[in-house]
């Protein structure tokens, strides 16, 4: 219990095992400042609020198999054991039907006061004068805004979770969350976050191999550039940090955020703790999972999966609002370039979503488009990247890139280090489509490309690719892919300024409306913007 937030933490989940609806925290500073967290939940008789700050002394755990309960946050009974032993403790409880409540003071692990006492229903528990028997602890408090904004930290992860809970902290006379009781759990984010947050979150509900994962996360156009707003619970506990979780839920985005962006995430996780092979153990705020794979692999499913069947494309009022400050590589700027292709006649696509018009091209960069309801923009070369992207990437994952025999090979000369890591590494490159073989000294004869790279060899692709690999083989396959194939792609793909042909543009749209195909272009770069019809209309006043 190093820290006053830890305490706080512990003091919460006492009052929603509780079952209380209402949780108050309050810190005060001043000679002996203190923490104290109300509540109206069941309260504890005289006996038990005895016990309650006795070591081991939990009411929640009944035998061994309750040791990972998930119906309470409770653990071990240790929480109020080692406050009491670092603090004044002052318990005020009551229980409904009882008369009066009971009142007991406990200063350093000593009981100094135990009387009957008029109080609401609910526990009152108050920490005075942290610390005061272990001076070297109490050197390691930080500043109290430091302190304050942990606090707050742990009171709006417990709030955003159980919407139900009307939770207010009030630092000094200040109050810094607020947040009230009800059954809406995305009102209540709302209430937290804002409306323009709740408006762009996905529900989550899956289940998989007895893992249910439930909850928010935000669609692509609205990001941060921490992982701050991300909230993890293994049921209902928070996770402060778990790396599986983590790892999973952004890889399951990596296609549809901006490179060092980050989704907002308010998920919880189930995990039938009676099934052997997971097991929980809740350790303040981490857990250790013994099926890691299995947790990981339920987790991505779970956001991939509804990342997959939303409807992504952003709104062009709201991309304005949330991706202005992010940095635009010289590569994707676009000069002003002379209209050559003109759509005349009218150009209708199927897709597997609606039947798309083409209008035109804008600025040689930009189809114009009309589907039902909406007007849209897609990026030509963000479209044609994430193409090459996926074709290439679903080869490689089949074991089956389709390679272009060169009518005459290609003969490289490389340095040393390339030419060792080409021929070490001959099979790999294989699988990636390059048939290569030596040819002389630090020289490759290059007989194979993938096809869908184009039909020149890129010697710059190539050689980029070498000096990746001579930094070792990468560790994971898939971020290799990720980050090679992106680039590649990226230089690949046609680009804002080429002309595209209308049979093209075609092709272009039937790959991109399909269900599966992600919003973004590889690198997080949106595909398609759109603008409803509806909002067209507001703009120009047709409609309030
Ligand atoms: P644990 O939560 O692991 O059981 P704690 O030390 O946190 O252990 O709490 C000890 C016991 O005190 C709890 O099991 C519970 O019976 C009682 N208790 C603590 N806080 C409250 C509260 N706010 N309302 C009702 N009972 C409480
Ligand atoms: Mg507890």
């Amino acid at each position: 219990m190093e820290r006053p937030a830890s305490i706080v933490k512990e003091l919460i989940e006492n009052s929603i095992d509780a079952n209380a609806n209402k949780i108050y925290v309050e810190v005060k500073e001043g000679g002996k400042s203190f923490i104290k967290v109300t509540d109206n939940g069941n309260g504890m008789d005289k006996k038990d609020a005895e016990l309650s700050w006795q070591r081991h002394s939990t009411s929640k755990i009944k035998d061994a198999k309750d040791l990972f309960s998930i119906n309470t946050l409770g653990f071990r009974g240790e929480a109020l054991a080692s406050i009491a032993a670092v603090s004044e403790l002052t318990i005020i409880t009551k229980q409904d039907n009882d008369i009066s409540g009971n009142k007991i003071v406990v200063h350093g692990g000593t009981e100094v006061l135990n009387e009957e006492y008029g109080c609401p229903k609910g526990t009152s528990i108050e920490v005075k004068n942290l610390f005061f028997n272990t001076p070297a602890r109490k050197k390691y408090m930080k500043s109290i805004e430091v302190e304050i904004r942990h606090i707050t930290d742990i009171v709006t992860r417990y709030a955003l979770i159980y919407p139900i809970i009307a939770f207010k902290l009030v630092h000094n006379k200040h109050v810094i969350v607020n947040s009230p009781s009800t059954e809406d759990k995305l009102a209540n984010i709302s209430f937290i976050y804002g409306n323009n947050v709740a408006k762009n979150l996905i529900e989550i509900n899956y289940t998989e191999e007895n893992i249910k994962v439930t909850g928010f996360v935000s669609k692509p156009v609205i990001t941060r550039s921490t992982k701050a707003d991300q909230s993890i619970y293994v049921n209902n506990r928070y996770i402060k940090k778990n790396q599986i979780i983590t790892d999973a839920i952004n890889n399951a985005y990596k296609t549809f955020v901006m490179v060092h962006r980050h989704p907002i995430v308010i998920l919880n996780i189930e995990l039938n703790v009676n099934n052997t092979d997971v097991n929980v153990h809740p350790q303040k705020a981490e857990i250790r999972i013994q099926n890691e794979k299995k947790l990981y692999n339920v987790v991505f499913n779970a956001v991939k999966n509804v990342l997959e069947e939303t409807d992504l494309i952003p709104e062009a009022l709201e991309i304005k609002q949330e991706t202005l400050n992010i940095e635009i590589s010289d590569e994707h700027k676009v000069e002003d370039a002379k209209q050559k292709l003109l759509v005349k006649e009218t150009s209708v696509v199927k897709t597997t979503k609606f039947d798309l018009k083409i209008l035109g091209i804008i600025n040689k960069t930009y189809i114009l488009a009309e589907v039902p309801g909406n007007l849209l923009l897609i990026d030509q070369h963000a479209a044609a990247e994430r193409i090459l992207y996926e074709k290439y990437t679903k080869e490689l994952k089949n074991n089956n890139v389709f390679v272009q025999k060169l009518l005459n090979p290609e003969i490289l000369e490389l340095n040393p280090k390339q030419f060792n890591t080409a021929i070490d590494k001959k099979d790999f490159l294989a699988n990636f489509g390059y048939q290569v073989e030596e040819f002389g000294v630090n020289t490759l004869i290059i007989r194979t490309i993938p096809i869908v790279l184009g039909k020149q060899f890129n010697k710059d692709i190539f050689i980029d690719y070498l000096d990746e690999l001579n930094k070792g083989m990468p560790e994971s396959l898939e971020q290799f892919f990720h980050d090679r194939i992106a680039r590649m792609a990226c230089r690949t793909a046609i680009k804002a300024g080429d002309d595209i042909t209308l049979p093209q543009i075609k092709e272009y749209i039937k790959e991109i409306f399909t269900n599966e195909f992600p919003s973004t272009c590889p690198h997080g770069r949106p595909i398609v913007i759109k603008w409803t019809f509806y909002e067209l209309e507001k703009m120009f006043k047709r409609v309030v």
